[in-house]
């Protein structure tokens, strides 16, 4: 496999043909991992896309969506090349587990770029990385909110220095036609969309769903989206679509003050003011640790879902309109 990274495959690959494959890895600590990935090559030449799903193991829509993309893309129509990996932490997929690898207890989407001296999912990352994304024009990263989290579709790049390479990325999560666009202004330490960004690849995160569901319209969502990005970076010859879209910032998050019982009192897409309650933590036996506040003004793009919250989570976090 280090001989045969997937975008070698690909060049040699006859020019609009498919081919399927299982990534394994030299290390010890990888010795059970295989993961399937099929590898496209256009007709013509083009972008180098790899689409990543399944970084986390309890999110399904774009696991889902990026299965039926790889069955469905015609190579014949598409100019360029593409890797598609629907699940990459296969561990986490199969052993249904919300934020870590079992493996290690480590969230793998705080550890990219990886090293191959660390624990399982650092080496991963460091093999991941290394294999399909460094050398990859565009990675487009497809996630959802975990199985205790709710959240408002959207896609997301990471502002940089290089406006070109930004504004490929924000082509992409445009491409999307998600209601938010998230235009973060500083990298997020570890991520995998964040070091493509500093390896200078153009890249877009994705969030659409959550709390472990699969319904149909978060999966067309997703797979409609992975389309019209091909549109737009031109490997399809055929117009992008647009849509009315916001861009936001972040705003404030309210982080949970100490491990408790939450009860959330907001929906998804609400309007909170300054103060205004968000919901409520208390102990087992019922006492209230704390009133959950929005810090300030805003809307409720992400909320936790689950009963038992820890110390410093973000309970809610609030977007606004740029
Ligand atoms: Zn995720």
């Amino acid at each position: 496999m280090l001989n045969q990274t997937p975008w070698m495959i690909a060049d040699e690959l006859a020019p609009g043909s498919k081919h399927r494959m299982e990534l394994t890895f030299p290390d010890a600590v990888l010795d059970r991992v295989a993961i399937p990935a099929t590898v496209i090559r256009g007709q013509t030449d083009g972008p180098r896309i790899a689409v990543i799903s399944g970084v986390h193991g309890g999110e399904y829509p774009g696991p889902a969506a990026a299965v039926r993309f790889a069955r469905e893309i015609d190579p014949a129509g598409l100019s360029g090349s593409l890797v598609i990996v629907p699940v990459v932490n296969q561990t986490a997929f199969w052993q249904r587990t919300a934020f870590v690898t079992p493996d290690d207890g480590i969230n793998l989407n705080r550890v990219f770029p990886g090293d191959l001296n660390g624990t399982f999912s650092e080496v991963l990352a460091r093999r991941l990385f290394d294999a399909l994304v460094e050398p990859a024009d565009i990675l487009i990263d497809l996630h959802s909110g975990d199985i205790f989290e709710s959240l408002t579709p959207f896609s997301g790049y990471f502002k940089m220095s290089d406006k070109s390479l930004q504004e490929r990325s924000a082509m992409v999560a445009h491409a999307f036609m998600l209601p938010i666009v998230n235009a973060y202004p500083e990298p997020f330490p570890g991520s995998l969309t964040s070091a493509a960004a500093r390896a200078g690849v153009a890249s877009a995160i994705v969030e659409v769903g959550g709390n472990g569901l699969l319904p149909s319209e978060d999966e067309a969502m997703v797979f409609d989206g992975l389309i019209n990005a091909l549109r737009a970076v031109n490997s399809l010859n055929e117009p992008a679509r647009t849509v009315p879209q916001t861009i936001y910032e972040p705003a404030s998050s309210a982080d949970a003050p100490a491990a408790g019982l939450w009860r959330p009192a907001v929906g998804l897409n609400q309007q909170v003011e300054a103060g205004e309650r968000l919901g409520t933590l208390t102990d087992l036996y019922g006492d209230e640790i704390a009133d959950i506040v929005a810090p300030e003004a805003g809307e409720v793009v992400f909320y936790m879902t689950c009963l038992p919250v820890h110390t410093g989570e973000t309970l809610v976090a609030l977007g606004r309109p740029v």
